[in-house]
């Protein structure tokens, strides 16, 4: 049985066995998922980042004829098969973290830039983008590495040194499609000076390898500023999602992930004008726009690597960003929150400064039970066991976070559960099974549908019997 399902899991993975002493064992073990680190730190250039043309993910492709055998320092910075929580949060946090669902939290604010344009065209309130214009402006840092969509081929991304605030505000929005933010480190090794960095969780964790590795480049960082994280989507979930929305790679000028309102929109406009939507699963305003959505950011077109981690709150950083999705925040909210979770001495210092200067507009306090129960995935990313076990029997390599991030269910149902969500990222690599993924998606949204109608209507007439007054 287990041979059988390894057999599969090898063509739908590509799983190679090799041992080349550099970052594509990573790849072919299926634990990288394209943070980019490893290029900027080879000593002799020869990794390049490129999308993988099978998985439609950014991995590093090595050139072995000039790779320095022993030198290893590309697997060193990488966050793929290696992150020693307990060591990077004591040596950047200060501390090991009381809750290791969410990692260290001093304080959570939840608020949104001041600057309204940028708080509706931002991706939840545009904080994290006001905070680093407020940090270039008062000159407490002198670039920050982002990532935005690039000018020439508008469905990519480019990681960049943004040192003026055109280039921040270019950078503003949830990129859903692979960047790699950790190529920017070359600037930040190349260039003295101050400079924030901004990534998701494991571009976090990379950032963090690397400040331990090259520790003459540690200070350059002066800020760590992360995402939240439920999952990366490949370029395959891009072509998909132009697809989906009837829009040609080639008469594609603008993508926008994320924006305009919250919860926001993905836009694509085409070469003739013509602008195509498509909500959030939140705004959607059908269920087929729903399944669509859902079939393109939560379910078919993650890097397989994203099953096993655990981090969604990307604990690591100084502040992390995301949505606050409690109903006492966003239930009457057009314009966007953003969740601030400060984590460190120097974040809080940053934030206050941002906050007192009018940067920032704080709205209230949230505990960190709220920030936990903001994020509906954050129990799956931490039970990972039952994906381990999966993985194991699929033959693909797991990270290791150490003893702490192992929890979760052994059952039969929950690695079977496991095993089918290695499937459908099968699905999501083989175009021609999108309209069958797209149908699943679409009976599920119903079935979601159904539930919540008839769970309300029976709960309604349980009460109704189990309180009726008696007759007087
Ligand atoms: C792939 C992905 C998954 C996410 N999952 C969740 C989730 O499960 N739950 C949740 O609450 N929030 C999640 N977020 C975070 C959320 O979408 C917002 O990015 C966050 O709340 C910050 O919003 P903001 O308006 O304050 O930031 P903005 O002002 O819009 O600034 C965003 C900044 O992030 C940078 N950035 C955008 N995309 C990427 C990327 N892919 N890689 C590196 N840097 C990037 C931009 O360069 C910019 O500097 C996710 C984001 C991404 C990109
Ligand atoms: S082992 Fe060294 S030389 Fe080889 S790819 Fe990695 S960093 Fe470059
Ligand atoms: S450093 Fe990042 S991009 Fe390079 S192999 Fe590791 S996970 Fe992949
Ligand atoms: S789920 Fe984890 S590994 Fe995947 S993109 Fe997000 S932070 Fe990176």
């Amino acid at each position: 049985m287990r041979s059988v399902l390894s057999l599969f899991s090898k063509s739908m993975f590509q799983i190679k066995k090799t041992r080349l002493g550099n970052v594509e064992d990573i790849v072919n073990s299926s634990l990288c998922m394209g943070c980019g680190v490893c290029e900027p730190v080879c000593p002799v250039r020869c990794i390049k980042i490129d999308e993988s043309e099978t998985t439609g993910q950014q991995i590093p492709i090595v050139d072995q004829s000039t790779c320095i055998a022993g030198c290893d320092v590309c697997l060193r910075v990488c966050p793929g098969e290696e992150v020693d929580f307990d060591l990077l949060n004591e040596k950047y946090i200060g501390k090991i973290p009381e809750r290791k669902d969410i990692g260290h939290v001093k304080n959570t604010i939840v608020g949104h830039a001041s600057d309204s344009k940028l708080r509706f065209s931002a991706s939840s309130g545009g904080a994290l983008t006001a905070l680093l214009v407020y940090l270039l402006e008062k000159d407490f840092i002198d670039g920050a590495v982002v990532v935005r969509m690039n000018a020439d081929h508008p469905h990519m991304t480019e990681v960049i040194i943004a040192r003026t605030v055109e280039d921040l505000l270019a950078s503003k929005g949830s990129k859903y499609c692979p960047a790699s933010s950790g190529q920017g480190l070359r600037a930040i090794m190349r260039e003295p000076g101050r400079y924030a960095f901004v990534g998701l969780s494991c571009h976090v964790h990379a950032a963090r390898k690397f400040q331990e590795v090259f520790r003459k480049y540690s200070n350059r960082i002066v800020l760590n500023l992360g995402l939240f994280c439920g999952g990366g989507i490949t370029f395959n979930g891009t072509r998909f999602l132009l697809e989906q929305l009837d829009v040609e790679e080639e008469e594609l000028v603008q993508l926008t992930l994320r924006g305009d309102g919250w919860p926001g929109k993905t836009t694509a406009v085409k070469k003739d004008g013509t602008r195509c939507e498509l909500n959030k699963r939140a705004g959607a305003t059908t269920l087929h726009e729903a399944a669509t959505y859902t079939s393109w950011m939560h379910r078919y077109f993650f890097p397989p690597r994203c099953l096993t981690c655990t981090d969604l709150t990307a604990q690591l950083a100084d502040i992390s960003f995301g949505d606050p999705w409690l109903d006492r925040f966003t239930k009457n909210d057009t314009q966007g929150l953003s969740m601030m979770v400060v984590r460190t001495t120097a974040g809080q210092r940053f934030l206050d400064l941002a906050i007192r200067d009018g940067a920032i507009t704080a709205i209230d306090n949230a505990t960190p039970q709220e920030v936990a129960d903001s994020q509906k995935k954050l129990n799956k990313k931490i039970q990972t066991r039952p994906y381990r076990i999966a993985a194991k029997f699929l033959g693909i390599a797991t990270p290791n976070y150490g003893e702490l991030y192992n929890e979760g269910s052994s059952s039969p149902i929950a690695i079977a559960s496991a095993i089918w969500d290695y499937t459908r990222l099968w699905l999501g690599r083989n175009h021609r099974l999108w309209k069958f993924l797209l149908l699943l998606e679409e009976v599920h949204q119903h079935r979601i549908v159904f539930q919540a109608k008839w769970r309300g209507r029976i709960i309604r007439l349980m009460k109704k019997i189990t309180f009726r007054t008696p007759p007087q």
